[in-house]
């Protein structure tokens, strides 16, 4: 082959990867606390004082999210199936706020009449938390009977479009490399003893991080005798990050929100 002709491929081969490129667009999401979440995701629900058959409301909810008097979801139980929005629409609606996380129980609970971001309490933000981590930390992801959807999603959560390494958070394989761990999954018993031994694992100063309505109460599983939910009992959870599945954004938002790269 020529010198003109090798020259005249290579060059061929440039530009189609580059009209390559160009059709591909822009993947990495160069904002991830603004950016809006696509397609039908539902987030935080606004609850209005319209007046209800409370009781039918109460009794569709699958998985007991909704109490009454006044009217609450808890979105550490609520599956985001929709259909009390879909029963209820003047009532319930569901918004796109994917920033879900609490590091207070009590704060995934949304009330009617109540339109208020979901928050951490910074004041119980453990001090070495953002002291050590705030630069760097490296997750140990424990699946305690995960049916795999919240698994995908924290997967998803280090590809190239939303890219969870570039705040220095990473997933590692081994938790004597982990500065804590992340449960999803309602917790069997056979998983009990490997989440112990995983977390007794983990060197000193470690955090929990419950990931997906399953971690958080049980999910579809509460009360189930095939769940061991002992450990959850034992310590103190650092964050609590809703969903069902969890959606990236609002996995990479709680835990920036709680090493304090956005407050
Ligand atoms: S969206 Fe949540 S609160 Fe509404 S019915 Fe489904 S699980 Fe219950």
């Amino acid at each position: 082959m020529t010198y003109n002709k090798l020259a005249w491929i290579k060059q061929h081969n440039m530009l189609n990867s580059l009209r390559i490129l160009h059709h591909q667009g822009k993947q990495y999401i160069s904002d991830l606390t603004t950016a809006k979440a696509a397609g039908i995701f539902r987030g935080r629900p606004i609850i209005s004082l319209k007046e209800v058959d409370i009781k039918e409301l109460v009794t569709l909810c699958p998985t007991r999210a909704i109490n009454s008097t006044p009217i609450q979801i808890d979105l550490g139980r609520c599956t985001f199936c929709g259909e009390c929005a879909i029963a209820f629409p003047d009532k319930i609606k569901f918004t796109k706020d994917y920033k879900l996380s609490s590091n207070d129980r009590n704060r995934l609970i949304v009330e009617e009449g109540n339109d208020i971001p979901i928050t951490l309490d910074t004041d119980k933000i453990r001090k070495e938390i953002r002291h050590m981590f705030h630069g760097s930390l490296k997750l140990r992801q424990v699946s305690a009977g995960g049916d795999n959807s919240c698994e995908w999603e924290l997967n998803a959560s280090g590809n190239v479009n939303f890219d969870i390494g570039r705040f220095g958070i990473e997933f590692v394989a081994s938790p004597r490399h982990a500065d804590g761990i992340v449960i999803t999954g309602p917790i069997t018993q056979n998983m009990a003893e490997p989440l112990q031994l995983c977390y007794d694992a983990v060197p000193d100063p470690k955090m929990i991080i419950l990931a997906g309505i399953d971690a958080i109460s049980g999910g579809i599983y509460e009360g189930s005798k095939a769940l061991n939910r002992s450990f959850i009992d034992k310590y103190s959870i650092d964050l609590y990050i809703p969903g069902n599945p969890v959606h990236p954004l609002s996995f990479i938002n709680g835990i920036i929100q709680m090493i304090g790269i956005q407050s």
